[in-house]
């Protein structure tokens, strides 16, 4: 199996699976890119699309490439996504290219949003796969659209439960930004210091800096690092009167900081 982010827009990324002259994409917001995919590969058939939110840029492209292909359609249960799809919510599987793609559910950044879980893709990959659409960021989360921060907390949470190795397939490239807001929060986290480094190598070269690697990400981001005694620290520096034995207020405060932060 192979795996490869299709850029679209700006700075979104179609995450693209291959096995056996079958693909699936997650979250085309834009057909194009997918279109051009296929055409790369004669032979190769879309056999399904897996959606994680609501969102255009995520759902774009959906109708087009279901109309033209006759992929099956996957989302969220609970969402706004161009009609036929298949209903998902946590606790369910979609079942594509063979493969079983298990269901979290993710509220926060929208109300149904959801990931998707490939935990045993077939070789040569060999790490669990995240698909989380705009919950998890490499270096930063979603914004609070529609959620509230304890729920998202619970998500990031939940997400952060995967195992180690598992690759973060994250559906934008704003890794640097947020990287440059976490150094603002841990300055002196050293493993942050390096990994922005990494990562700024990475963009120089034109390439992606995802997958992440979620051991990383617990590392170095500070939305999965809101009970850290630094990072609290932190946050009551930029934010005096937030209780630093509230860890909703805590990372609601983190939050905001990061919308405000340029
Ligand atoms: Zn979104
Ligand atoms: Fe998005």
């Amino acid at each position: 199996m192979t795996l490869v982010p299709l850029p679209a827009f700006a700075d979104n990324y179609i995450w693209m699976l291959q096995i056996d002259g079958q693909a699936a994409v997650v979250d085309p917001g834009d057909a194009g890119p997918v279109f051009d995919a296929l055409a790369r590969e004669p032979g190769l058939e879309l056999a399904a699309i897996l959606v994680t939110h609501h969102h255009g840029d995520h759902t774009g492209g959906v109708a087009e490439l279901r109309e033209a292909t006759g992929a099956q359609v996957f989302g969220p249960a609970t969402e706004n996504i161009p009609q036929p799809f298949t209903p998902m919510r946590g606790g369910s599987h979609a079942q594509a290219l063979g493969l079983r793609f298990d269901v979290i559910d993710v509220p926060g950044h929208t109300a149904g949003h959801i990931a998707y879980v490939l935990r045993e893709p077939p070789a040569p990959l060999s790490h669990p796969l995240l698909f989380c659409g705009d919950t998890l960021f490499s270096g930063g989360c979603g914004r609070l659209f529609e959620g509230t921060p304890a729920q998202m907390l619970a998500s990031l949470d939940a997400l952060a439960a995967l195992p180690d190795d598992t690759q973060v397939c994250c559906a934008h490239e704003y890794t640097l930004s947020n990287l440059r807001f976490a150094l603002a929060v841990e300055p002196g986290n050293a493993a942050l210091v390096d990994h922005e480094r990494h990562c700024q190598t990475l963009r120089a070269h034109g390439r992606p800096t995802l997958p992440a690697q979620l051991a990383m990400e617990r590392r170095t981001n500070p939305f999965l690092r809101s009970r850290e005694g630094t990072v609290i620290a932190a946050v009551q520096a930029h934010a005096p009167g937030v209780q630093p034995d509230d860890e909703v207020a805590v990372f609601a405060a983190l939050r905001q900081w990061k919308n405000d932060f340029r």
